[in-house]
């Protein structure tokens, strides 16, 4: 079927009625940005809706896969378009039941009348519409309340747009609309997945990722360079801070009694995180805790680790289901990269049995036994930081570069 346009709606975006225009405008030039190199289109901004106009039916279904995961679409339809004539209509409509002879479906018309210039009005297109296709298809009957299909006729100043779908987007807000938060990325399933969750909602996320060489690969590093690329594909580009972290941890193993070694380690990559994160003006930390599945995952766990920082923690995650979880993972195609087996440095130096319920003031007493101030500063000069697109590494970590590129971001977005 030859579909002239695909209508997009935003949904929550229409909230924002202060940003508007601020939002449209990023949200076309993200679309813009994810459709680089596909052809025969152009988009066209209104203030409740967006078209992309075909010049011919080439890129079609990739596009459709591309408006799936752009933030700031709530769903959008292929349609097709005729002129403001009810005969050019009628013959749209032929070629749109043209799939649906096999069976015995039922239908309904719902037809919207913005321009009010038009002949007709709502009742008297839905009458004209459906007598139509009841003459014309005898498979096709009408049922109102639950019908099979709904042929939709939008009557508005532009032409009749015609269509039967409505594709589900990933809805919240067009990216980088809001301020920035830096995410604790690991090489789990989760941790990329509350990435994706932030960056629906318009947040800008930064990385960071806590490596231990040479307990840790860079297989395992090469992993984390892989998620940060795919996580940056929809977004333009996104910044990764990686920490060598082997010194302190090992420091923290030797030093804190084992079955609180991983909260306290914990406890330290929130320390070393807040230092970036005020460099970085992060107004928050994400991580990809779930409540409850593993031991540094229950409230009396976090409330330990939250307790060494006073800048607000998100954990988008926090009561989803794992196989939801799964779900969006492998949507957004992170779950393969994650599944590669290669350690982290929490899982090689994870004890036996760590608390379930750590104690706060015995984590704060098992701490203070030692000055760890000059081990945090020394990993904290380790920090480097790449930046990513769809490609993959941009540049690393020089700062002049860095800040040059990070402008040209900016412009970009
Ligand atoms: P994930 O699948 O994200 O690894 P998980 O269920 O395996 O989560 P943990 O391994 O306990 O849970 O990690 C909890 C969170 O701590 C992660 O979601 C991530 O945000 C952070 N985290 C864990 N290890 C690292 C690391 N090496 N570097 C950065 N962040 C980490
Ligand atoms: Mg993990």
């Amino acid at each position: 079927m030859e579909y002239s346009h695909i209508i997009i709606r935003y949904g929550e975006l229409t909230l924002k009625s202060g940003n508007r225009n601020e939002f449209l405008k990023k949200l076309t030039k993200n679309i813009r940005y994810n459709l680089q190199g596909l052809k025969g289109f152009h988009i066209q901004t209104k203030r409740d809706r967006m078209y992309i106009h075909f010049d011919n039916n080439d890129y079609i279904d990739k596009i459709i896969e591309k408006l799936k995961h752009i933030p700031g679409i709530h769903n959008f339809s292929p349609v097709l378009r005729a002129d403001l004539n009810i005969d050019k209509a009628k013959k749209i409509i032929d070629s749109l039941l043209n799939t649906k002879l096999d069976k015995n479906y039922t239908f309904k018309i719902q037809t919207k009348r913005s321009n009010k210039h038009f002949d007709y009005n709502t009742n008297e297109l839905n009458n004209i519409f459906g007598s139509y296709v009841l003459v014309n298809y005898p498979n096709l009957k009408v049922n109102v309340k639950q019908p099979d299909f709904i042929i939709n006729v939008e009557v508005r100043s532009e032409g009749i747009f015609i269509f039967t779908d409505f594709i589900k987007g990933v809805g919240g807000f067009p990216v980088n609309t809001s301020s920035k938060a830096l995410l604790l990325l690991s090489g789990g399933i989760d941790s990329p997945v509350a990435a994706h969750t932030l960056q629906v909602k318009g947040v800008e996320v930064e990385m960071i990722h806590f490596q231990s060489p040479p307990f840790t690969s860079q297989d395992a590093l090469n992993k984390i360079f892989d998620l940060t690329t795919k996580l940056s594909e929809v977004v333009g580009r996104v910044k990764l801070h990686v920490v060598n972290f082997t010194e302190l941890q090992t420091e923290i193993v030797k030093r804190i009694p084992s079955n609180y070694t991983m909260t306290s380690t914990r406890r330290f990559m929130l320390r070393i995180a807040e230092e970036v994160a005020k460099k970085e003006n992060c107004l928050a930390i994400a991580t990809g805790e779930s409540l409850g599945q593993v031991a540094s995952q229950t409230l009396e766990s976090m409330n330990c680790i939250n307790a060494v920082t006073n800048i607000p923690i998100l954990r988008p995650l926090l009561t989803m289901d794992k196989v939801d979880i799964i779900k969006i993972a492998t949507d957004i195609g992170t779950l393969k990269i994650s599944n590669l087996p290669f350690e982290d440095c929490c899982t090689i130096f994870t004890p036996k049995s760590p608390k379930t319920k750590p104690k706060l003031e015995k984590i704060v007493e098992y701490e203070m036994r030692d000055d760890y101030s000059e081990l945090i500063k020394k990993t904290l000069t380790s920090v480097e930081t790449y930046l990513f697109d769809k490609n993959g590494k941009v540049t690393t970590k020089n700062m002049e570069i860095e800040k040059n590129l990070q402008n040209k971001f900016s412009e970009l977005l």
